[in-house]
């Protein structure tokens, strides 16, 4: 007679295997899976950007988690049906809002892959290989952005964490303590990304003087005014201490003087931050290198790989110039990773972030890297800038539309000017109808208090065919709006 718990854990162990599917089980749910991404892809092209529903997806808490499992046919179309069906379509190529994502399929493998073998990449002396991935990744960055040897970084979830990142190894390298918040003043545009300021207020800085400073006519920093700002704070007594500025701001592309600010940083002794989240990896084109010159004096920088190289979400990067000062930043002691720290003087992610367990985010990266090479990504975001262009020459043809600026990168910025009527309700109208057509998706924003509508090529999947059509819509869109 075997002892109680023994047949206790007999029992469990039997319930517990139901989570190691077996050959066979694993091969049919692959194959089902597979079937479904193939159905998804091969639709792609023929489905809106956007739906409307009526449902928005409930039938997911329709289906509530409970002890009976339900098997992966019906599991895919709860899916399909509220999760891949109801609003944006970011995997379309007709997603032209906000900054498009990406989705690239080799990084889907490169997923699938570190899930299956749950590769540890937050300490070295546990997963020494895919810790040297991640850090390769972190340097062929680095290297594409002209940082120096010792610069460092770190995958981030994306680029709100990485700002935040960016924004504390600031605080840090410059020692600033409470007490001296109240002087210590940062300076950035008004066209920061909102996560700035959410990484200022989440570093504990938000008594820190936020200086606005003054854009020029194509929104960008006006280097100048950084300067005469800065020189009037110290002499009131202020610590001008931290400037962040945009390598292609969110809402038209913009990139700030990076080398003027650049400049201006290193003469007054400020941390200089770039937020490059939707612009830096334009840095591989050669048309990009001219406007982006500078960036590469930056202390700390913010790439986002799941824009501008198209990976899946939840890839963002920060880099420094400077990898100690991450380094002072996030490192770390704990008793029970002793072992751990014995074993090598080689950093770990975990050194350099406030992350410890985390995705294994190197292997969705280096696996479409190396399967396609860099060339494809390089002339796919040469042909996401020529779109931009073309796009802005060609909306100013349309009669009634008048376009913004020439992009920076590849935002453009427009908008209908009706002969009579209020402007901006026009424009929020004709929005609306190019929503709920669905066949593209954009968004808008204000300047200078003005609705205007934008275009923002950096999906991997538009193409040519996909901004005439955009074109298209506008002009029929707003051709009958006029007429109503
Ligand atoms: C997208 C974006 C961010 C935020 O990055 P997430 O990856 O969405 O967290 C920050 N700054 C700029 C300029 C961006 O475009």
């Amino acid at each position: 007679m075997r002892p109680d718990i023994v047949n206790q854990i007999r029992t469990c162990e039997k319930i517990a295997l139901r989570l190691e599917p077996g050959k066979r089980e694993r091969a049919r749910l692959r194959e089902k899976v597979a079937e479904y991404s193939e159905k998804f892809l091969g639709r792609l092209h023929d489905v809106p950007a956007y739906i409307t529903t009526k449902h928005n997806g409930h039938g997911i808490d329709r289906s509530p988690v409970g002890e009976k499992p339900i098997g992966i046919e019906p599991a895919l179309s709860l899916i399909e049906k509220n999760l891949d069906t109801p609003g944006l379509n970011p995997a379309s190529g007709g997603h032209l809002g906000y900054i498009p994502g990406g989705g690239i399929f080799h990084s889907s493998l490169g997923d699938y892959l570190a899930d299956i073998t749950n590769r540890y990449a937050g300490v070295y002396f546990a997963g020494p290989g895919s810790v040297r991935m991640e850090q390769m990744m972190v340097d062929w960055m680095a290297e594409i952005a002209g940082f120096p040897e010792k610069s460092g970084g770190n995958l981030t979830s994306g680029g709100s964490i990485a700002n935040l990142m960016g924004i504390v190894a600031a605080r840090e390298a410059h020692n600033l303590r409470a007490g001296f918040f109240k002087k210590s003043s940062i300076y950035l545009t008004e066209q920061a990304h909102h996560s700035v300021d959410k990484a200022i207020r989440i570093a504990g800085l938000k008594e820190c003087p936020v200086r606005k400073v003054p854009v020029d006519s194509f929104y960008r920093m006006d280097a100048e005014k950084l300067d005469r700002l800065i020189v009037r704070d110290k002499r009131r007594g202020l610590n001008p201490w931290l400037v962040i500025c945009a390598a292609g701001t969110t809402d038209v592309g913009a990139v700030d003087p990076l080398d003027d600010i650049a400049g201006i940083a290193r003469r007054r002794n400020l941390w200089m931050h770039t937020d490059g989240a939707y612009g830096a990896f334009f840095i591989l084109c050669n048309e990009a290198k001219k406007i982006l010159r500078g960036m590469e004096k930056s202390d700390s920088l913010v790439m986002d790989p799941h824009k501008g190289l198209f990976l899946p979400y939840g890839t963002g990067a920060v880099l420094l110039r400077d990898r100690k000062k991450l380094y002072d930043a996030f490192w770390y002691r704990a008793n029970y990773l002793q072992d751990a720290l014995k074993a090598s003087d080689e950093l770990s992610p975990a050194d350099l972030s406030p992350e410890l367990t985390k995705h294994f985010r190197g292997l969705r990266m280096w696996l479409p890297l190396k399967l396609a090479g860099v060339a494809p990504f390089r002339a796919a975001l040469r042909e996401k800038l020529l779109l931009a262009r073309y796009f802005h020459e060609e909306i100013q043809k349309i009669p009634g539309f008048r376009a913004g600026n020439t992009p920076d990168l590849s935002v453009a910025t427009f908008r209908y000017e009706p002969r009579r009527g209020d402007a901006n309700k026009f424009n929020e109208k004709l929005i609306q109808e190019v929503v709920r057509d669905g066949r593209v998706f954009l968004s808008s924003t204000r300047l200078e208090g003005k609705f205007v509508i934008r275009v923002a090529v950096l999906c991997f999947r538009t193409h040519l065919d996909t901004i005439e059509l955009a074109l298209d819509i506008l002009k029929t869109k707003a051709l009958a709006l006029g007429k109503s």
